[in-house]
């Protein structure tokens, strides 16, 4: 990269830390912030800062701002249903469908041993304390994307849930092979959830 003062080196290489970011990306959006107003920056910087209030819920460790997050206190839903998806994201797509009332649970990942991402470093073991302390949950739903880390997460925990004696479902085929669950539109999902299987 060619010589460019120091703050803006820094934040290039700040910037290079989101996912898909190079460097010429990195330069592309730096200009940008050079070019808002500084007050505009400011609200800018205070919105990345405002995150530091966003930790994980204890229950179903999504992003929330409570030590237990909204969902998880809304007595409405039925506790006898638990939705276990890869990513907190992941719960706005379905909620989006309108088509689920139950409980849900982040296990922060798929299994990808490349990039690390074994059962150790997944909330697999928070997911078996919670199917102990909650005899409640009759039915899990794997709702994860049905490309190759998604599929290979959901045969690991239907194998090991095996012995948890609870129902076990996956969303319907009809999600595209490969797609993401978060392009999936709400009817398709909301079909996938209402015709889920048992694995
Ligand atoms: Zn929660």
């Amino acid at each position: 990269m060619r010589k460019f003062p120091a703050p803006i080196h820094r934040a290039v290489a700040a910037l290079t830390s989101f996912p898909g970011v190079g460097p010429k990306t990195a330069l592309r959006y730096t200009f940008a912030l050079l070019r808002m107003s500084s007050h505009q920056r400011e609200q800018l910087a205070q919105a990345v800062l405002g995150l530091a209030q966003i930790s994980r819920c204890g229950r179903c460790f999504a992003y929330s701002e409570e030590p237990t997050c909204t969902l998880c206190r809304d007595k409405s839903r039925t506790d006898t249903m638990l939705c276990v998806v890869s990513e907190s994201r992941d719960i706005s797509t379905i909620e989006a469908t309108g088509a689920f009332k139950g409980r849900y649970f982040v296990l922060g990942g798929t299994l990808n041993p490349i990039e690390g991402q074994t059962p150790e470093t997944l909330n697999f073991d928070k997911l078996l304390d919670r199917l102990r302390d909650e005899p409640a949950i009759k039915e899990l739903i794997l709702a994860f994307s049905p490309d190759v880390h998604g599929e290979t997460t959901m045969m690991y925990l239907s194998r090991q849930l095996k012995s948890a004696e609870r129902r076990v479902t996956r969303l319907a085929r009809g999600l595209p092979l490969g797609a993401d669950l978060e392009y999936a539109d709400e009817v398709t999902l909301s079909d996938a959830l209402t015709g889920r299987r048992d694995v």
